[in-house]
């Protein structure tokens, strides 16, 4: 490799590993949690229909999105920055937290983004092991130094679908050093069942910055749009490390029309949660072959007791797109995002197929 001269920060970076998206025809993909369903009609309508506008930019605030946040959740637009995809704001956390040297907590066996924009802003990751395949929020207290900046967590968590439950993480912020920040990634929070969920919004007048997606059950991946919440003098530090235009026309008017089309959110957590019955039962017919968690998420971690990587290959070839969990830290388990009906049939064939 030719030297070029960029910031040492960069050689720590992990490339993102994407689900794969196939391209021959007739494979489903159920490797990167999508709505099976498809985007909202309404938000699909809204978009075309705003299509004319885009030789005009944005706002530089996505304040129409940000309005219609303030009513859903009975808070102000001064509570919420809109990302383009809930991704960005991990890196305007980054941005407006970390001088080099912070330390950043972050649980091993997780979404990976948080590693990438606290090495992206020289901070230093400090990570905590699960306990059971859940946040171990003990062992995350237990590692706070006065180095600490920015605490991340995932619930539900991608990619084992267990939660952080509400006295777990109110025992967690009351013990909290006040200049420490708590990332609560929220992006699957629209399809937990769990009463032991905390309602997280309840600690905004806490450090505590909570994300959201529209990404998942609206349907809207591949417009880029998520947000996060929390006190406004929070959002305003946040917005200062802002690009202006960061979120695009056609993505803020499909984010709002998909928060009006309650029947196909509706839709959508009926057919999650059958789906997920159904693949219980039908992975339960495996016996020892596999193991698997119950998940409160829109997929399913299922321990296949063998190489992912390769399990992965034979399975596309039996047409159907899962994510191996390597790059996680399970070498030996898949996730698979929990499809139509159609779709878990198809899957559940090509696992018997490749387990046989
Ligand atoms: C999918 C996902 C997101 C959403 O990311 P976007 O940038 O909004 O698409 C955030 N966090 C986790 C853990 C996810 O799995």
């Amino acid at each position: 490799m030719p030297e070029q001269p960029f910031r040492p920060a960069i050689n720590k970076l992990k490339p993102y590993l994407p689900g794969k998206t196939p391209q021959e025809p007739g494979v489903i993909k159920l490797a990167s949690n999508e709505n099976p369903l498809g985007p909202s009609p309404m938000a699909l309508e809204e978009t075309k229909n705003r299509l004319k506008h885009i030789s005009i930019y944005p706002d530089q605030f996505s304040i129409e999105l940000r309005q219609k946040l303030a009513k859903k959740f009975g808070l102000s637009e001064k509570h919420f920055i809109v990302g383009n995809g809930s991704d960005e704001v991990m890196q305007m956390i980054a941005a407006t937290y970390l001088s080099a040297g912070d330390e950043v907590l972050i649980s091993k066996n997780t979404f990976s983004i948080y590693e990438f924009v606290t090495c992206l802003f020289d901070g230093a990751p400090i990570f905590v092991d699960l306990k059971d395949y859940r946040y171990d929020l003990e062992a995350f207290a237990g590692k706070i130094s006065n180095k600490t900046k920015v605490v991340f967590l995932c619930s539900p968590n991608n990619p084992t679908g267990t939660i952080i439950k509400k006295d777990e993480l109110e025992r967690f912020l009351e013990k909290l050093p006040p200049n420490i920040f708590v990332v609560i990634d929220e992006a699957y929070s629209e399809y937990v069942e769990s009463k032991d969920f905390p309602a997280s919004l309840k600690y905004l007048d806490k450090n505590v910055i909570v994300l959201k997606s529209f990404s998942k059950i609206y349907g809207l991946a591949g417009l880029r749009v998520g947000y996060g919440i929390a006190k406004p003098e929070i959002i305003n530090c946040l917005t200062l490390t802002k690009l202006p235009f960061n979120v695009n026309r056609l993505a803020v008017a499909g984010a709002v029309a998909a928060l009006d089309d309650s029947e196909h959110f509706e839709k959508s957590l009926i057919n999650n949660y059958q789906g997920k019955k159904h693949l219980y039962s039908e992975l339960a017919s495996f016996g020892p072959k596999l193991s698997f968690m119950e998940t409160e998420a829109n997929f399913i971690f299922i321990d296949v007791k063998r190489n992912a990587d390769e399990l992965f290959l034979e399975l596309l070839r039996e047409g159907v797109a899962v994510r191996p969990l390597t790059s996680f830290g399970f070498p030996e388990a898949i996730r698979v995002t929990i499809g139509t009906p159609k779709q878990i049939e198809r899957f559940i064939s090509a696992l018997r197929n490749t387990l046989r």
